[in-house]
């Protein structure tokens, strides 16, 4: 699977290095990577890698995560927020040995092969391993790799317990633990696994926590595993990107949407799209339709084999397919450049994950539009989210296509 690397990676987007943060006191901004002290086969793999400035995130994170400090960094989405903790994380390999120095957590197994393919590509000139271990695939193959030793490893949490119970990945020399998307791996669903794992890991270990929202609750609790960290946080209001055009669609019945969607289709593919929906049965039943109306779309969730799962991201990320229905497995962190709108069939299930549905498009400062499909009692669930980013959510207007 290819991480899109287009060459016009900085070419004509928003200008991301000036965003507004609250950071502790002592955070420095670095404006160029030339001047990070970055390893010279690391530098040369940024450049390669098409990065020519770095993004907000990137000026004030990468140097605290170097220096070892625990740092809690939020920003907004597709700001560049994996290269910060990839760069950081090569920069502090001691590539002498094969020992398992870094150990990232994601919440999906597509985002933790996502963030292995962006090590390796970064780390293209410094003959780094990196191994991404994940359910659903192969336990042997996985206890294979791991035996022959692997810098880093990017996985989740269910098979990265495993590996470390069955003594296949030696925790021994791990010194730094990134959570990705961390206030959903602390989220209840998660938060016993981490903890599994955390135990395992030298109390020396450094904690990265990564995310675009990182509620109150959360960061109340990082006291418990993170030492004096350093915070560059993203007030509520900033946390919308102007490039993304958020717009609903009243529907008034649920039946409603489906031919709203219909209607939609030829500005669906003007590049490509992501739809929403809050259920799997729900996926199926809406990709079901489509097809049976004659509409090419792809769709993902968390109950198919992972090969397929493989394939159809492979497809979806290759521009091959165009049109990707899915659940919120999809929600976080995937980063496909060309996907420029979004639709919420269904509305989320809460404030966070409107961030990160609508945060799939308009990815490192390009344009991105938004569309939800509202019912009458939905009105009240936009206008919250609306309120509480103090963003603007307008009605869908006829010319959409033009904004994409
Ligand atoms: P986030 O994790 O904040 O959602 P990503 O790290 O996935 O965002 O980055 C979004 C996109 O921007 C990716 O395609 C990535 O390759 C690109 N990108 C990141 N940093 C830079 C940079 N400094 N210059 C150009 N493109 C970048």
């Amino acid at each position: 699977m290819a991480v899109a690397k287009p060459s016009n990676r900085n070419a004509a987007f928003e200008d991301l290095s000036n965003v507004e943060f609250e950071t502790s006191e002592d955070v420095e901004v670095i404006e160029q990577f030339k001047n990070m002290h970055l390893k010279e086969e690391l530098l040369r793999g940024v450049f390669a890698y098409g990065f020519e400035k770095p993004s907000a995130i990137q000026q004030r994170a990468i140097k605290p995560i170097i220096k070892g400090r625990d740092v809690i960094a939020q920003a907004q989405s597709g700001t560049g927020k994996t290269a910060t903790f990839s760069i950081a994380i090569l920069q502090s390999l001691d590539l002498q040995t094969r020992e398992t120095q870094v150990l990232c957590l994601s919440p999906t197994r597509e985002l933790a092969v996502q963030i292995q393919k962006v090590i390796l590509a970064l780390g293209d000139f410094m003959n780094v391993q990196c191994h991404a271990c994940i359910g659903g695939t192969n336990l042997g193959e996985d206890i294979r790799k791991l035996d022959y030793g692997q810098h880093v490893v990017s996985g989740t949490p269910g098979r990265v317990y495993d590996m470390i119970r069955r003594r296949a990945l030696r925790t021994r020399s791990v010194k730094m633990l990134v959570l990705d998307e961390a206030d959903e791996m602390l989220n209840k669903g998660f938060k016993e696994q981490i903890y599994d794992v955390y135990r395992f890991l030298p109390p020396s270990t450094q904690v990265v926590l990564i995310s675009a929202t990182l509620p109150h609750e959360i960061l109340e609790i990082t006291s418990k595993f993170m030492t004096d960290p350093i915070r560059i946080l993203v007030k509520r209001d900033e946390l919308t990107l102007e490039g993304i055009k958020q717009f609903f669609v009243a529907v008034e019945r649920e039946e409603w949407k489906f031919d709203t969607l219909c209607d939609l289709y030829d500005t669906l593919t003007i590049t490509q799209a992501v739809i929403f929906c809050n259920t799997k049965r729900k996926v199926d039943w809406l990709t079901e339709k489509m097809r049976e109306n004659n509409f090419t779309v792809s769709s993902m969730h968390g109950d198919m084999p992972q090969k397929e799962r493989d394939n159809i991201m492979k497809e979806f990320r290759s521009g091959q397919s165009r049109v990707l229905i899915t659940t919120d497995v999809w929600a976080r962190g995937i980063d496909v450049q060309q996907v420029s709108l979004v639709i919420n069939y269904d509305l989320p299930n809460n404030r966070e994950l409107y961030i990160h549905r609508i945060g799939r498009s308009g990815r490192f400062g390009r344009k991105g539009v938004a569309i939800n499909f509202v019912k009458s009692d939905d009105i009240r669930i936009l206008r919250d989210i609306e309120q509480y980013y103090s963003t603007q959510i307008d009605e869908m207007p006829m010319n959409v296509a033009d904004l994409i």
